[in-house]
C-alpha cells in the first residue's frame, strides 16, 4: 500500500530525495508500464541522481527535476484510456537540471524512489491506479444495470467511407441506418437497451470502439461492416470474432461451467482490490480467465447470429471467421463483426440500400442477441432475474391495467412491478411486460 497524499487538496508537494550524487547524469530512455496495482514510469538514467517532484492541476501533471541531468524524452500514450497521457520536456529552474513534465488524466497518488537494477538506475514513478485493470473484470459483485446493455458498432465514419459499391453506396451510410434499426428494436424490448459507438457520420477510429463500449458498460459489441472484393462475384454474409488460443486448454474446459466461472471472476475485483506486487501473476491468471471467459460468450453470440442471418441472406462463410480486429480487442466484452453482405456485389448493393432488407438483417440480428441472452444472461441483470422465475411476455391493450394485467396472471402488482422495473402504476398500450411466474 502506498502512503495516501490527498493530492485533491494538496496542489503543490514537493519532496527531496534521499539520495546523493555527483555531476552529471544522462536521462537515456523512458518506459511506461501498466500492470495491476497500477501505472508506473521508469526513467533511465546513466548513473544515480539526486531528484525533486511536485504537482500541478489544470492539466494535471507530475513534475520531475533530476539534479545535475541531461536528455530530451518524448512520449505519448497510444490508447486515450491511459493514465500517463505524455511524458516531455520542458525548462528546469537551474540549467544543469533536467525537468520532465508527466502529463496524467487525473491525479492519483504516486511515490518516487530510486532503483538499481543490473542493468542500470532508474527513477521509478509508481502511481496508485488500479482501475484501468479492474475494470477489465467482469464485475460479478458492483452493481451492474438492470438493463443488458448492446453496443452497436456502425464500421467506419467521417472521412473513412469504408467499401465503395459500384454504384456508389458508402458503407459508412449502409452500417450506420443498419446499425439504427438495430438500436429501435432493442430499446423496444424490457430489460436490453442499445448504445451507438457512432450516431452520426463522423470518424472515430478502430480501437476507440471497445473503449467507448467499455465506457457505456456494454455488454456485447457488435461492430456492423459490409464486405467488399475487387470481382462483383462474391456474396454473402460473415461473422467474425477475435480467436482463441487457449480453447483447448484447462482453463477454458473450466470456464464452461458457468456458475464456476462467476464464481472466479466474482473474486477477482477482491483479489485486485487487495493485491501487491508479488500477486501480480495471480492477477495476470484472472485476467486471462476473464479473456477466455469473453472469448467463449463472442463464440456463443456469434454462433446465434449466424443462425439467424442465414434465414434472410445467403452466408459467405458457414463457420464463425477469425481476425485480429482493434474493434474486437476488448478482453472484457464480448465482441463480434457482422459483415452484412458485398457491397461490391451489384445484387447486394441493391439490397442494402433497400430499407425493408436492412430492416430483415436487424432484425435477424435482434432475434439472435435476445436468444442468446436468453440462455446467457448476465448475472445482476433483468433477465437473469426473469430466467428463474420464468418469462411469459405481454403486451399491454389500450385501458388494461395493472391490477388487470395482475389478476390474469395471478401474481401480485408488486411482482409485475419489480420484474419489470416500473416505477408508476401507468402502463402505456403496446408495451411489453414480462410476466414472472407467480
Ligand atoms: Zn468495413
Amino acid at each position: 500500500m502506498l502512503n495516501r497524499l490527498n493530492l485533491w487538496f494538496c496542489v503543490i508537494l514537493l519532496s527531496i530525495s534521499l539520495f546523493s550524487f555527483s555531476a552529471v547524469a544522462d536521462v537515456k530512455d523512458v518506459k511506461v508500464e501498466s500492470s495491476a496495482s497500477g501505472s508506473q514510469v521508469l526513467f533511465k538514467l546513466s548513473k544515480k541522481s539526486k531528484y525533486s517532484h511536485f504537482t500541478l492541476k489544470n492539466p494535471n501533471r507530475v513534475v520531475l527535476d533530476i539534479k545535475g541531468a541531461t536528455g530530451t524524452l518524448n512520449y505519448r500514450a497510444k490508447g486515450s484510456g491511459e493514465l500517463i497521457k505524455r511524458i516531455r520536456n520542458s525548462t528546469p529552474k537551474t540549467k544543469q537540471d533536467s525537468r520532465f513534465v508527466l502529463e496524467v488524466a487525473k491525479l492519483v497518488d504516486y511515490e518516487i524512489t530510486h532503483l538499481s537494477r543490473p542493468d542500470g538506475s532508474y527513477i521509478q514513478v509508481k502511481f496508485d491506479d488500479p482501475q484501468p485493470i479492474s475494470a477489465m473484470i467482469t464485475s460479478g459483485q458492483t452493481e451492474r444495470d438492470d438493463d443488458i446493455i448492446i453496443a452497436i458498432d456502425a464500421g467506419h465514419g467521417g472521412r473513412d467511407p469504408g467499401s465503395i459499391g459500384p454504384q456508389g453506396t458508402y458503407e459508412k451510410n449502409i452500417t450506420l441506418a443498419i446499425a439504427k434499426k438495430l438500436q429501435k428494436r432493442f430499446n423496444a424490448e424490457p430489460g436490453l437497451r442499445a448504445v451507438l459507438t457512432r450516431d452520426a457520420d463522423y470518424y472515430i477510429s478502430p480501437s476507440k470502439r471497445p473503449l467507448i463500449a467499455r465506457k457505456k458498460k456494454a455488454d456485447l459489441l457488435i461492430s456492423i461492416h459490409a464486405d467488399a472484393f475487387h470481382t462483383p462475384q462474391p456474396r454473402g454474409a460473415s461473422v467474425w470474432t477475435i480467436n482463441n488460443g487457449r480453447a483447448q486448454t484447462e482453463f477454458a474446459r473450466l470456464l464452461e461451467n458457468k456458475s464456476r466461472q462467476s464464481e472466479l471472476l466474482a473474486g477477482a475485483n477482491t483479489v485486485i482490490a487487495e493485491s501487491e506486487d508479488d500477486n501480480a501473476s495471480f492477477v495476470r491468471t484472472i485476467l486471462d480467465m476473464t479473456k477466455d471467459a469473453t472469448r467463449k460468450s463472442s463464440y456463443d453470440a456469434s454462433d446465434y447470429i449466424i443462425s439467424e442471418l442465414k434465414k434472410v441472406t445467403k452466408m459467405h462463410k458457414k463457420e464463425r471467421q477469425y481476425a485480429s480486429l482493434a474493434v474486437l480487442t476488448a478482453q472484457d466484452i464480448p465482441s463480434i463483426l457482422v459483415e452484412v453482405g458485398f457491397i461490391s456485389n451489384p445484387t447486394e448493393e441493391k439490397n442494402l440500400n433497400w430499407s425493408k432488407y436492412r430492416q430483415r438483417l436487424a432484425d435477424s440480428i435482434f432475434t439472435a442477441v435476445s436468444k442468446y441472452f436468453k440462455v446467457y444472461p448476465p448475472d445482476g441483470s433483468l433477465w437473469a432475474r426473469l430466467n428463474k422465475t420464468g418469462d411469459i411476455k405481454h403486451v399491454v391493450k389500450a385501458g388494461e391495467s395493472l391490477y388487470k394485467i395482475a389478476k390474469r396472471y395471478d401474481i401480485s402488482i408488486a411482482q409485475i412491478k419489480q420484474a419489470n422495473n416500473l416505477k408508476r402504476d401507468s402502463l402505456k398500450p403496446n408495451q411489453t411486460l414480462l410476466i414472472p411466474k407467480g
